[in-house]
């Protein structure tokens, strides 16, 4: 068996059935770009094919066990259980201004550990495969067709760090991106990172109109280094000389999230401006999504507005985060750890 991402072993398929491209193309189409079930995608091919397809071709690679909606703002979690019995998460979002979004895991784990991270408590135990990575979003499409709605934006904010498994992501997206398939524009994608110098150089040479967001969360850098382990491997002034090297494909993204009594300071808002200063990036200022287990509180919400608006006035462009569905997504990885969310109203499938 092989999966339906394996682009290799359908076009076998499809020759040795002598299948016209032009079916195979409605075929492809009904999977991928209209989200179809499987036997609906297969009574498209020739009825000669169909058998030959169906006992060769592995449908989905991922086992949709959750699913959560939140009943704020219309996020909703789901979770997925892998073949070797791992769960992961994605987080649908769908906000009233913007796109149909998703967010999704590329590790089972993380091996980055920072403090303010449920992923990061349950330490790392494998990369996704491109295919698992790719099955988040198509799962999340199917659901989403009974709303008429179907994803328009793919950000790499679950479970894991996309950059510590480059050879996956890189297939993953080649995939998203591709005519043929997908067909997302690469604008429409965000991977975001804790911070690896050379493979943000990497990855930003090889997808230059993808958006690269940097997890800074401090300008100073015993603040960071205490806050997230991989700091000390990766100081300021090497994401600094990364973020130069990147922003000549375009705007970086600097994500900070707020943190209470810790990276919220009068000095915090000075070194972040330095350190940002000269460069094209938009800021996004996010809440902090509390969980079991931590010690470390959010900063509220009027100081978060006010951190964000001196940023403003200072001339970054600079956006706050509000809305449950961009708390969880940030902070995806609890629902595995906790299997238990605020606000959120189960179904059983
Ligand atoms: N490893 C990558 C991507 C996964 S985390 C990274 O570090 O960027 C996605 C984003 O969620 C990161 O900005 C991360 O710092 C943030 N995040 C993690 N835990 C969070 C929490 N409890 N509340 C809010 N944001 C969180």
């Amino acid at each position: 068996m092989f999966s339906i991402y394996n682009i290799d072993h359908m076009e076998m398929l499809r020759r040795r059935n002598a299948v016209q491209p032009h079916a195979m193309k409605k075929f492809r189409n009904a999977l991928f770009k209209k989200a179809q079930d499987w036997d609906d995608a297969l009574v498209l091919l020739p009825e000669a094919a169909r058998a030959d397809f169906k006992a060769h071709v592995q449908f989905k690679c991922l086992e949709l066990v959750e699913r959560r909606d939140s009943v704020v703002d219309g996020a909703s979690k789901l979770v997925f259980r892998t073949e070797d019995d791992h769960l992961i998460e994605s987080v649908v979002l769908r906000p009233k201004t913007g796109r149909t979004s998703v967010c999704i895991s590329s590790q089972v784990g993380c091996a980055c550990r920072c403090g303010f991270c449920a992923t990061g408590e349950m330490g790392f135990t494998r990369n996704l495969t491109a295919d698992e990575i790719l099955d988040q979003v198509l799962q999340a499409n199917r659901l989403l067709r009974a709303e008429w709605r179907m994803i328009r934006n793919v950000v790499f904010m679950g479970m894991g760090e996309p950059l510590l498994n480059l050879e996956h992501l890189f297939k993953a997206i080649d995939f998203f991106c591709a005519v043929p398939f997908f067909h997302l524009s690469p604008s429409k994608i965000t991977v975001s990172t804790v911070g690896i110098p050379e493979a943000m150089i990497q990855f930003s040479e090889k997808f230059p109109g993808v958006q690269l967001a940097l997890s800074l969360h401090s300008a100073r850098q015993e603040v960071r280094a205490k806050l997230m382990p991989m700091a000390r491997k990766y100081p300021l002034d090497q994401q600094r000389a990364a973020l130069e090297r990147i922003a000549q494909h375009g705007k970086v993204m600097a994500e900070y999230l707020m943190l209470e009594k810790v990276n919220d300071g009068e000095e915090d808002l000075k070194a972040l401006e330095d350190f940002l200063r000269g460069l094209p990036v938009h800021i996004n200022i996010i809440p902090f999504n509390e969980y079991d287990g931590s010690s470390l509180r959010g900063t509220p919400r009027p100081e978060r507005e006010r951190f964000a608006s001196r940023l403003k006035v200072a001339g970054f462009d600079t956006t706050l985060r509000y809305s449950l569905g961009a708390d969880i997504s940030a902070a995806c990885g609890q629902l595995v750890k906790e299997k238990q969310t605020h606000n959120g109203v189960m179904h059983d499938l």
